[in-house]
């Protein structure tokens, strides 16, 4: 987690562009300069407006809050295949705009930690949640039971749809 928020934060390598703010430990802020100036957006006190604008209409939009409501399902999330159609779910809510932006950037953020946790679950330890799931005869909750029968399919070669 922590490597790819290293990754992803821009660090310009030429210095001289870089905001001169220095904070309270003595380090210098990494953030871009404007061109021409020596701060950044948030260190530049010229700009010290337009930032309590800028807080203001964040503060409006966080009032508008959309979630889903409180007595929405709660969904299984075992499965790479459970948490890409949460994605695909939580798509859809964004395009409507029945989704708060913020929720839908946790989601995303959180269900790409998750993919991750169960890429990397070990083979026994998903074998052994398989087997309690079968065990119990909850079908219920996970979407193992279907997928992992077998259907005997005839195959017809008239048939352009039956599979080859
Ligand atoms: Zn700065």
């Amino acid at each position: 987690m922590k490597k790819q928020l290293t990754e992803r934060t821009h660090v310009p390598t030429d210095t001289s562009r870089r905001c001169q703010f220095q904070r309270r430990d003595r380090t210098r802020c990494k953030a871009h300069a404007h061109s021409g100036l020596p701060f950044c957006f948030f260190h530049d006190p010229a700009l010290h407006n337009q930032r309590a604008a800028a807080r203001k209409a964040g503060g409006i939009a966080r009032t508008r809050r959309v979630v889903l409501p409180a007595h929405a399902p709660v969904k299984s999330l075992r499965t790479a295949s459970d948490i890409g159609e949460l994605l695909g779910e939580t798509i859809n809510q964004v395009r409507r705009g029945e989704l708060d932006l913020r929720v839908s950037n946790a989601i995303g953020y959180l269900s790409g930690i998750l993919l991750n946790a169960i890429e990397k679950g070990s083979l026994e330890e998903r074998l052994a949640t398989l087997e309690a799931v079968l065990a119990s005869g909850d079908r219920s909750n996970n979407n193992f039971g279907e997928h992992e029968s077998f259907d005997f399919v005839q195959q017809n070669p008239e048939d352009p749809s039956s599979p080859q």
